[in-house]
């Protein structure tokens, strides 16, 4: 790859102030070189666009990524489960052309990093150059004790993968799926294998008010949904459970990732506030889809905890653009700066998976993974006002510098 260097109305680095008609510098080996805004002949003019960093969807599965609108119904969410397991349980081929079309719908739309929820090793043989890079976090499911073993072989097997991050492709990591779907003692030893591993680790947590149902009295919708699946008798959880445990098992992660926290409590908010290493993934449209009681992002944030963007799967979701949730929330949140919203949908996912060094944001030396964005005609003094539109078309992906979508 030759340097190559891109001119363009606004570059918004997220690490830095926007730089106005800037120049953004990338060399042989698709990283970061240098950002001015000093005239250079040799730059390519890109016109009326803004370059940004590569949007991070921090929670999706792209198994689901052939379905047309979300699945119904929406409540109670125990039957949207089992339309998912249905969905799962008819498909005719084994998924990949979906993971595939996933990953194409995700480059168009600007993403150049996923958590992804893998449910076998072939997202990893999916991953194409120029594309996204993609934590592979494997799903891993067992409440009754006597799963535990094979889950703990599968997950072993999984993080032995090679990795490789600098130059694309595939990172290994583990998702225990549920309170629900997980045992508390396989939860315990997987987020000990992945503390060992330095590997993250995702759970969706605090989803609904009949998880907490669950977890606390062993009763509730779940406790039908477990039976129909053969998994559930009684005492097999312990009663008196709340998020906060799960989060205290997750203290010691390198990385760890609270996938939904829609019902977190004040409590586990401060808890989340004092852990540096676990963010939370909300996903703003899937939220909307179920209809939940408001969503606790902006006390986490008040209170300094982190926060990331995803977009769940399109079970939940029209479709799977980490652009589209951060013009949905830009809509219901004025008062919200914009830039915010956009660090949320950039360096915070980064950092969620542990991937700040490599990318997130347009900084020397990192990978040069960025988004380019048409802007309205009119000019602005602040590039983040008229940013986050849904108008504004996503005219180009680079991943590690090399174009992956391009209509510019
Ligand atoms: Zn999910």
């Amino acid at each position: 790859m030759d340097v190559q260097r891109f001119r363009a109305a606004w570059i918004l680095p997220v690490d830095g102030d926007p730089i106005p008609d800037g120049t953004i510098e990338i060399d042989a080996s698709g990283r970061i070189a240098a950002l001015h805004d000093k005239v250079d002949p040799r730059a390519t003019d890109l016109g009326r666009v803004a370059i940004l960093p590569g949007l991070v969807n921090a929670h999706t599965h792209l198994e689901f990524s052939d379905i047309e609108s979300p699945l119904e119904p929406p409540e109670p969410f125990t039957d949207w489960i089992r339309s998912v397991v249905k969905n799962r349980r008819g498909r005719a081929t084994n998924g990949d052309d979906a993971v595939r079309s996933g990953l194409a719908e995700s480059i168009r739309a600007g993403t150049t990093l996923l958590g992804e929820i893998a449910t076998n090793d072939n997202s990893a043989k999916l991953a194409q150059t120029p594309g996204p890079l993609v934590v592979a976090f494997f799903e891993l499911i067992g409440l009754q004790s006597d799963q535990a073993e094979r889950q703990m072989e599968i997950a072993l097997r999984h993080l032995q993968q090679p990795t490789d991050s600098d130059s694309g492709g595939i990172i290994p990591a583990i998702s225990p799926h549920a309170p629900y779907s997980v045992h508390p003692e396989l939860f315990v030893r997987l987020v000990k294998l992945a503390t060992q591993q330095r590997c993250p680790l995702a759970i969706h947590l605090a989803e609904t008010q009949a998880e907490l149902e669950l977890l606390d009295r062993s009763t509730g919708p779940f406790v039908d949904l477990l039976t129909e699946f053969g998994v559930w008798h009684d005492g097999i959880l312990p009663v008196g459970g709340r998020p906060l445990w799960y989060l205290q098992q997750m203290a010691e992660l390198q990385r760890g990732l609270v996938i939904h926290g829609n019902y977190l409590s004040d409590e586990e908010v401060v808890f989340l506030a004092a852990h540096e290493n676990l963010t939370v993934v909300y996903c703003p449209r899937t939220h909307a889809y179920f209809r939940h009681d408001s969503h606790p992002w902006l006390q986490l944030l008040d209170r300094g905890a982190r926060v990331a963007v995803g977009t769940d799967s399109r079970a939940s979701n029209p479709d799977l653009s980490v652009w589209r949730e951060l013009c949905f929330l830009r809509n219901r949140h004025a008062k919200v700066d914009p830039r915010k919203l956009l660090e949320l949908g950039t360096i915070c996912g980064a950092r969620a998976m542990g991937l700040q060094e490599q990318t997130g944001s347009l900084t020397v030396g990192k990978r040069a993974d960025m988004t380019v964005v048409r802007l309205p005609a009119a000019g602005d003094s602040n590039p983040y006002s008229n940013l986050l539109r849904l108008e504004n078309e996503i005219a180009g992906t680079l991943c590690g510098g090399q174009w992956a979508h391009r209509t510019i």
